[in-house]
């Protein structure tokens, strides 16, 4: 009988060891690797020179989807502690979205970034700091998508292959030079404006708020009584507790109404994610620069902020190594087999 306690014992201790090394091994994927700070632009790395080069090509983005009963419910500049409640709904809903990150805040928040992509949501980039993109440099709006693209892909694996300028600003040589890193951009046919209920105050007397939650909600009833015969794709945020707060109202409305809501990949029919340019983010020599200067470095634990300003820390993780975690497992499961034939001895006694 003491034998079988232990056993009992030893086998959930093996059970909460192989979780913790499953769940320390995904955090340490991200939390080992160094981020640049959110105040400024990114760092460029020389390598990525070869997006400079060459013609810049033009060509349409993309504003619509399908037909007038397909609607694409896009969400901008998280994850923040308010998506997950957002991930409920569209869980229950039964639905996929698409997610434009910022990926200042997918280092604060990666365990919901990895949550969304899990979930089957489309993840697009939004860029590093949410610049208008051509005020910047060329280099400058090339290291804020290959910082985002890096982040993404060290969390889920992929490289998106979607990206939204920040403020739906764009212009020739921003478009050329997006496209010519293997992006399509994605803006929007309806707007919700309610980025602007952040500062709404439901006790204010005067009447200069131009968006409430009752203007935004006109608009999305609108949008469904007479739905454009390209369909739609909205736009709406889930940085911000009340925003995001209406886009799930919004989510379940749209549901209701009969619309068949996609992913904007799903809607032009492409992938949402391509790794071929992995090699040219995932850059050493960048990395390990970044790695003896103050930077980002993703927490599960930090949360976004409305500056997007980010945690600042060490780039060494102060969790147990996987090293460690591993030989204590190791030794569990040595601890366990003697004792089953140390069991097996004693059985011969009837002890067992
Ligand atoms: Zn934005």
């Amino acid at each position: 009988m003491l034998c079988r306690s232990l056993l009992v014992l030893l086998a959930g201790l093996l059970l909460v060891q192989a979780h913790g090394v499953d769940l320390s091994l995904q955090k340490r994927q991200v939390a080992a690797k160094s981020y640049p700070p959110c105040g400024t632009s990114p760092p460029f790395d020389p390598a990525w020179s070869t997006f400079l080069s060459g013609a810049l090509d033009t060509g349409a983005d993309i504003t619509a989807c399908g037909n007038s009963k397909t609607w694409s419910l896009t969400y901008d500049d998280g994850p923040s502690e308010y998506t997950p409640g957002l991930l409920d709904q569209l869980d229950t809903v039964g639905v996929k979205t698409t997610f434009f990150v910022i990926g200042c805040n997918v280092a604060n928040n990666p365990s919901i970034l990895r949550r969304a992509y899990q979930a089957g949501h489309q993840i697009g980039i939004h860029t590093w700091t949410h610049p208008s993109l051509p005020k910047l440099t060329s280099e400058q709006i090339v290291a804020e998508i290959m910082w985002t693209a890096k982040i993404i892909r060290d969390i889920t694996g992929q490289t998106p292959t979607y990206m939204r300028p920040p403020y739906g600003d764009i212009d020739a040589r921003v478009r050329g030079l997006l496209h010519k890193m293997g992006l399509k951009v994605v803006i929007w046919n309806r707007d919700t404006d309610d980025w602007e209920l952040q500062t709404f105050n439901p006790n204010a007397q005067n009447s200069s708020q131009v968006v409430t939650p009752t203007s935004v909600r006109a608009s999305i009833s609108s949008w469904i009584a007479s739905p454009p015969a390209e369909g739609i794709i909205s736009l709406e945020h889930d940085l911000f507790q009340l925003p995001a707060q209406i886009a799930g109202e919004t989510l379940q409305r749209v549901s209701m109404a009969g619309f068949n809501i996609n992913t904007v990949a799903s809607c032009v029919g492409t992938a949402p994610y391509n790794n071929t340019a992995i090699e040219v983010i995932f850059n050493p020599a960048i990395a390990s620069s970044l790695s003896k200067a103050p930077s980002t470095t993703a927490s599960a634990s930090a949360n976004s902020t409305a500056t997007l300003t980010a945690s600042k820390s060490p780039s060494s993780s102060p969790s147990p190594s996987a090293g460690s975690i591993r030989a204590s497992l190791d030794w569990s499961i040595i601890g366990t087999i003697a004792l089953v034939l140390l069991c097996s001895q004693l059985d011969v006694s009837n002890a067992f």
